[in-house]
């Protein structure tokens, strides 16, 4: 029978993502996947800087632009549309990208596919289910079973459930889901040929129909609409239904109608994310209301923390306990963005006129006074796990995400993670390593490079930073001296 390192049950985006960076450092992996085509309904329109960094890391933003599109703003609106809060979406970030794109999902995932199947370590099983699995030993043993074919046997060291929100995975390893307590029906629609919206992301907050409207990438808009009581999912996506909701906003005979669907949405976090030799990635671990765009984002974040440390267990021979860092960072980190994303979904989904009054009032009052807009301000830490030791008297950028900050090298500007490629990073001020710390960098396979602007090193009283393969920080070192340390550090850390 063959063993593979790791089987991923599941090729959507989270699937696909983890695929493509194990498959980068030659690890044998199985994708399975249940459907023959990337999912067509609409689901992610939007995705990070974050996120954009991650697809440089998987070398695939050439192949992206062509499905992406910046807008200026996402903006929330009174039934009388009035502007209740103003974010801009197309600022410069420190992370080397703008801070949002908007996407088309079925573009995106063939890309990352693409990418995926194109490693030759790779192997990827359309039409194909996982249907059990159990551990035996060092390694499990996988049931699959293709469609109309006999039930196959394969076997891997690890099973990671990318299986999406009604995993099988999570079901039956016993894994359960904390429920952050937020259920409301949507209807979703996508269509084309609107001439009057505008290039932003707007949220309607009339209690008589909460809206979402988005200008979406390959000339597609988006229509969200919360449900009232009493009103039938699928009577509401008849596509009659659907031009009388879309009529305040477009001729609703001028337009055509690309795909709808209805949708529940849900706050839901797994408790544990690692059980044995088997984990949960992506909608199989968390599930969140789309307020914020931001389902998508977190399944792709959860691929790089898991890949590069699946990569140090099955390539360098570190310690599977390290494994248990994945977790332990990753679900505070999606909790905070779940917890934003509820407040936005309350603020938006209130159906009350009286309160949607006293919001409004509220609301409109705080924008008077200048304060910034009650939504997530500033991206939250990893939680603890594989960062730099002690805790206390912690650094505050440790488990942040780190700059990506333009360097010029032979007279060329270019993005940091360009000129070191993935891995660990030393960002340095000035200066050299000496040759003990070089050799500790060797042995993490990192590299070391120096960042001139004493700007950022300047406001954090650091002299260098260590960057893992994730782009978050792993720890600083304050003065020339503690280099060493710092990682030495990070070596015990990934024994
Ligand atoms: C209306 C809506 C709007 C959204 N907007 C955004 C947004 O703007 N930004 C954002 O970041 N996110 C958004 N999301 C969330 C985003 O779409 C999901 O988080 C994302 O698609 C999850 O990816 P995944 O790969 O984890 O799971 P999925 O995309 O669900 O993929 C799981 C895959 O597993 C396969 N599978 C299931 N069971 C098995 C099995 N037993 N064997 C083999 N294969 C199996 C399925 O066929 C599927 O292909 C939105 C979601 C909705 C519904």
């Amino acid at each position: 029978m063959n063993t593979y390192d790791v089987i991923i049950a599941g090729f959507g985006p989270t699937g696909a993502t983890l695929a493509a960076l194990l498959g980068r450092h030659g690890h044998r992996v199985l994708a399975i996947e249940r459907d023959a085509e990337v999912y067509q309904l609409p689901r992610a329109v939007h995705f990070d800087a974050e996120v954009m960094r991650i697809f440089q890391t998987l070398g695939v933003v050439d192949e992206l632009l062509p499905h992406l599109r910046a807008i200026s703003c996402c903006e929330f609106w009174t039934a009388d549309r009035e502007v209740l809060v103003h974010v801009p979406t197309d600022e410069p970030t420190d992370q080397g990208w703008r801070s949002d794109y908007l996407f088309h999902q079925p573009s995106l995932e063939k890309v990352l596919r693409e990418k995926a199947t194109g490693e030759p370590s790779v192997e990827l099983r359309l039409c194909t289910e996982v249907l059990d699995f159990r551990e035996d030993g060092e390694t499990l043993e996988v049931d699959i079973r293709g469609h109309g074919h006999e039930v196959e046997r394969v076997r891997a060291r690890w099973l990671v459930g990318c299986d999406g929100a009604n995993s099988l995975v999570r079901r039956k390893t016993g894994l359960e889901l904390e429920d952050l307590i937020f259920d409301e029906p949507w209807v979703v629609v996508d269509i084309r040929g609107a001439k009057e919206l505008r290039d932003a992301v707007i949220q309607f907050c009339d209690p008589a129909r909460p809206t979402t409207i988005v200008a979406g990438a390959h000339d597609m808009q988006r229509f969200e609409f919360m449900l009232r009581p009493g009103e039938k999912g699928e009577e509401m996506v008849r596509p009659e239904r659907l031009r009388e909701l879309m009529a305040p906003w477009v001729d609703p005979d001028s337009i055509e109608i690309v795909r709808a669907a209805e949708y529940r949405f849900h706050a839901l976090v797994a408790k544990d994310w690692l059980r044995g030799r088997v984990l949960l990635a992506g909608d199989a671990a968390h599930q969140t209301p789309p307020f914020l765009g931001q389902g998508m984002c977190a399944g792709i974040r959860d691929a790089l923390n898991l890949s590069w440390k699946l990569d140090r267990v099955l390539r360098c021979g570190a310690d599977p306990a390290l494994l248990a860092s994945y977790g332990s960072e990753r679900a505070p980190h999606v909790r905070t963005f779940l917890e934003a994303a509820i407040a936005a979904g309350r603020i938006i989904c209130t159906q009350d006129p009286a309160l949607a009054r006293q919001r409004d009032k509220t609301m409109l009052e705080a924008r008077e006074r200048g304060e910034p807009p009650p939504t997530l301000n500033s991206l939250p830490p990893l939680g603890e796990g594989l960062l730099q030791t002690p805790e206390a008297d912690r650094h505050a950028l440790v488990g942040t995400l780190a700059p990506q900050p333009r360097l010029t090298v032979d007279g060329t500007e270019r993005l940091l993670d360009d000129v070191t490629g993935p891995g660990f990073r030393l960002v340095l001020r000035g200066g050299e390593p000496d040759a003990s710390a070089r050799r500790a960098l060797e042995r993490l396979e990192g590299h070391a490079v120096t960042w001139p602007d004493g700007g950022f090193f300047d406001e954090h009283g650091i002299h260098a930073f260590l960057i893992r393969p994730d782009h978050a920080v792993f720890g600083v070192a304050r003065t020339p001296e503690q280099v060493g340390t710092l990682l030495e550090d990070a070596l015990a850390r990934l024994a």
